[in-house]
């Protein structure tokens, strides 16, 4: 037997123990918000992988932003060190779900297994993407414990609101770092035979337009902030969303109609608050002086922040001087700009020669087309040869009945396993 059959035969050997650790992970009800159970599933994983013969790092993002006492934002960084220096591979995986939502037809926390699928919240966005990784990188270490350089396995919190209680404040305060870490692979589910290599810039930003309050039974006397901000969304419909639609990447963004540069209209509000449980008051009486709302533009690599920012500045200013009264305010709220790995990258180039060898066909490059933690990687550690590649169909993340197939988890176990022996070892 070669040494890529003994690690599938290991993989193989632990297929049962990686349904079981899947299933566990499901069942730790990690939904944020508001960021629950953290500490207790990154317990659970931190015991295994010390068992495992990784040192274990548990740490809490202390006054970060979500962080309280009773939500506690606890993160794990788990290492092993090889025979012989070398290179250090990185695998990092968020444990927080989203909310379940309604339309289940399965348990969303037991881990229901059914026709080779595992059923859950979390299953597909990532938890089994974690365990795969967790299991690819046991095998390898038992069919070759004189490997060089490092294994890390992160998991860490808040990916779902941001990640910036999570990777983006492990590498804040150096505990990732550059110099330890050579490589990076996030199994987010993108599907065993995709390598994605970044994703698409984002932009959100809040738009007041002002008016002029009034007695609403005299609203000439006023000047209605709702009708600007009618307004502009008309703007938006006959100058913005066509010319939107037109621009189309070159970048292998999927699914296919995010080759389009778009922009989210998120919220809007003006005048009495809205009608909720707690404010149930039916008056209406005056003419609304401001109107806000939310923007979320999400532009293509070929696209540069400032020019996203200026078509938007350009169509306020126009409306300024084409319409009478109109006065904004324009308020960023967050951004990141498209972050894209050269595919020629080692992590990249081991995974696709892996991809090679494990299912026989060429991988497929993406680009997801909403942001992940590799921007934090990139951003503050300054690591650029990192890339997502799991099991898992993209399509799941956050739908009801959410899966991951069990054979997907077993081939791309394998693939990580590949790439790990490409990467730490030498001939
Ligand atoms: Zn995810």
């Amino acid at each position: 037997m070669n040494v890529k059959e003994k690690l599938f035969q290991a993989i193989h050997e632990r297929s049962e123990e990686l349904v079981q650790l899947t299933r566990e992970l499901v069942a730790f009800e990690t939904l944020n918000p508001p960021g629950a159970n953290y500490r207790e599933c990154i317990e659970y994983l931190s015991k295994r992988l010390q068992t495992s013969g990784f040192y274990s790092q548990m740490v809490r993002a202390e006054g970060a932003i979500g962080d309280s006492d009773i939500h506690p934002r606890w993160n794990l960084l788990s290492r092993i060190e090889g025979d012989f220096p070398g290179d250090c591979i990185h695998f990092n995986s968020h444990i927080d779900v989203v909310a379940v939502g309604n339309g289940w037809t399965k348990d969303p926390f037991k881990g229901t297994i059914e026709d080779g699928r595992i059923y859950g919240r979390g299953a597909c966005d990532m938890k089994g993407g974690l365990a795969t990784s967790i299991i690819a990188a046991e095998a390898f270490i038992s069919v070759i414990p004189n490997f060089g350089g490092a294994i890390e396995i992160s998991a860490t919190v808040d990916e779902e609101s941001g990640g910036y209680s999570g990777v983006a404040w492990l590498a804040e305060k150096g505990i990732i770092t550059s110099k330890n870490t050579q490589h990076v692979i996030i199994p987010e589910p993108l599907h065993k035979n995709r390598i994605c290599l970044g994703h698409r810039g984002v932009w959100w930003a809040e738009i007041e337009t002002h008016g002029k309050i009034a007695h609403g039974s005299m609203p000439f006397l006023g000047d209605c902030a709702i009708r600007h901000m009618g307004a502009l969304i008309q703007t938006f419909e006959d100058r913005l969303f066509p010319k939107l639609d037109c621009r189309k990447t070159n970048f292998p963004i999927v699914p296919n109609e995010a080759k389009r540069s778009s922009i989210n209209l998120n919220s809007i509000h003006g005048g009495e608050p809205e009608l909720t449980n707690e404010n149930n008051s039916y008056s209406a009486p005056c003419v609304p002086d401001r109107c806000r709302m939310r923007i979320d533009r999400r532009f293509l690599p070929e696209e540069s922040l400032d020019e996203v920012k200026a078509e938007i500045v350009d169509i306020l200013e126009a409306l300024k001087r084409e319409r009478p009264g109109f006065e904004y305010t324009l308020t960023d709220l967050f951004s990141v700009p498209s972050i894209i790995t050269d595919h020629h990258k080692p992590v990249a180039k081991a995974v696709h020669k892996a991809i090679n060898e494990v299912l026989g066909e060429e991988p497929e490059y993406v680009i997801s087309p909403g942001t992940y933690d590799q921007k934090h990687f990139a951003q503050i550690s300054n690591i650029h040869n990192c890339i997502a590649y799991g099991p898992g169909l993209l399509k799941l993340a956050h739908q009801p009945d959410e899966w991951i197939g069990i054979q997907d988890m077993i081939e791309s176990a394998k693939v990580m396993a590949c790439t790990m022996l490409e990467l730490l070892t030498k001939d």
